[in-house]
């Protein structure tokens, strides 16, 4: 069994698998504060409490957007924050604990630019890893806007409308996600 002593949480970790660069361990077990070890466990190595057994699985984080039309025009926002500030991107964020993707998706939507939205299908599911918040997925629907009044809130400063002919060019949207779910719309898909 391989021993490593933890460190900060914020430290570079030497630990790299396929590229990724994982972050957030726990130097103490968050159930029993007791000092976590590195362990070969569940087929994996992962941090362990020699004291009450928990284990940290590293989940991947789950973010849902929209890419909305409303005649014709798709809905991009702007961001105000990084990762990607100042730069657009379908309205989306972080899935809460406590609701589905959809629910998420809408509700982002609704935070973010204003608008009521209606999701009509999935359009992709997306790993990504160059995020500084950690690798998770992006769930990716299609849907329409349904209601409401476009105002940028919450870390979005502008909501934009573009036709096929008008997106944003690729260095100026956020997300590589993004970037080819807008290519397949731009070139007819949706
Ligand atoms: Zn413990």
């Amino acid at each position: 069994m391989q021993k490593q002593s933890t460190k900060p949480s914020n430290s570079n970790c030497d630990e790299k698998d396929h590229g990724v660069q994982f972050k957030f361990e726990y130097k103490y077990c968050p159930m029993c504060a007791t000092e976590m070890e590195w362990r070969h466990v569940f087929g994996a190595r992962r941090q362990q409490c020699p004291n009450c057994g928990w284990v940290h699985f590293r989940n991947l984080k789950v973010g849902a957007g929209v890419l909305a039309e409303r005649d014709g025009k798709v809905v991009l926002a702007r961001r105000g924050i990084n990762p990607g500030k100042d730069k657009w991107c379908f309205p989306s964020g972080f899935v809460e604990y406590n609701e589905s993707p959809e629910t998420g998706a809408v509700r982002e939507f609704k935070e973010e630019t204003g608008l009521d939205v209606e999701i009509t299908g999935l359009l992709d599911v997306v790993y990504y890893s160059a995020d500084f918040r950690g690798a998770g997925i992006m769930v990716l629907y299609g849907g329409k806007v349904v209601g409401g009044t476009p105002m940028p809130m919450d870390d979005v400063v502008e909501v934009g409308f573009f036709s096929r002919n008008e997106i944003p060019a690729g260095d100026e949207i956020a997300f590589e996600s993004n970037r080819i779910a807008l290519e397949k719309w731009r070139n007819g898909g949706k």
